[in-house]
């Protein structure tokens, strides 16, 4: 199953084209995208069931649809989640996950456009997997089920926000406005055939500058998961940005940052593309 925000309305996106869920359901679930996640076996249910053959189905070519989750509660980032990036960095890899959050006003869906907000704006191509059941404490082998479904994100970060000071600002370098683009809709891990290992690729410019598998990741998505609940209750709607692989423009030599006029086109295999372009800061 595959749902967009497309308007702020919550849609399902069919073979047919874009159907209203609040429409087709006859009110039973709203049109607010986010509200869906509190509801979501019983959404699922009546997708399974609803027949959908007859409904009113849109297209949605030229849409840009927002990002799946527009409000989560938590947002979770993860760092140095891929061996060749945290030895670009210089670093070994974690035994246990670096956790921050992007705060929730960063985020943007499709076809942003995202304002260069300093001088060393960077791209980081990230699965996003957005929590639908509650999860608290779950082990390792009931996280998927924890999973209302993936989509494709960016952690955009601001550089030199994040290297002042003593110690290294993550959460707020990473959370000027866009800076969170996700998208371009939710797909249900039932849909992927291995949601474990899925091919990652971010252009900029139209050359590569990221590419990898998910299944590089240090941590998988099922680990991350038993480790951040083992702390806190996620909730429905919250996302995890499950980290990036190498390629970043600040570790480069020269090193390589985002300026207008750029787009950043990131695809996940399985899941679709996510377009974001930079614009001048005023
Ligand atoms: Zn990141």
């Amino acid at each position: 199953m595959r749902i967009a925000n497309l308007k702020d309305r919550l849609t399902l996106l069919t073979e047919g084209g874009a159907i209203d869920v609040e429409q087709e359901s006859g009110g039973r679930f709203g049109a607010d995208p986010q509200a869906v996640f509190a509801q979501w076996r019983a959404f699922r249910a009546w997708v399974s069931e609803a027949d959908l053959d007859d409904a009113q189905a849109a297209r949605i070519d030229g849409d840009s649809p927002g990002p799946p989750s527009p409000r989560p509660r938590q947002v979770f980032a993860i760092g140095l989640n891929y061996r060749e990036h945290a030895a670009e960095g210089g670093y070994t890899g974690p035994t246990v996950p670096s956790v921050f959050t992007k705060f929730p006003t960063c985020l943007a869906g499709q076809n942003a456009s995202v304002r260069v907000a300093s001088p060393r704006v960077d791209w980081e191509i990230e699965l996003v997997a957005l929590v639908g059941e509650p999860a608290y404490r779950v082990s390792r082998d009931q996280a998927w089920s924890h999973v209302a479904g993936l989509t494709v994100g960016q952690d955009i970060s601001a550089r030199d926000v994040q290297y002042t000071g003593t110690s290294p600002q993550f959460s707020l370098a990473k959370s000027f406005p866009g800076f969170g683009p996700t998208g371009p809709w939710l797909i249900t891990p039932d849909e992927i055939a291995d949601p474990d290992d899925l091919h990652l690729l971010c252009t900029l410019n139209g050359e590569t500058v990221q590419e990898a598998h998910t299944a590089e990741m240090i941590l998988s998505v099922p680990e991350l998961i038993a480790h951040i609940s083992s702390t806190c209750p996620m909730l429905p709607g919250d996302l995890v940005f499950t980290g990036t692989p190498a390629g970043v423009g600040h570790r480069r030599n020269p090193p390589r940052y985002l300026g207008p006029g750029d787009e950043l086109v990131s695809t996940i295999e399985g899941i679709g593309s996510l377009r974001t372009r930079f614009v001048t800061a005023d």
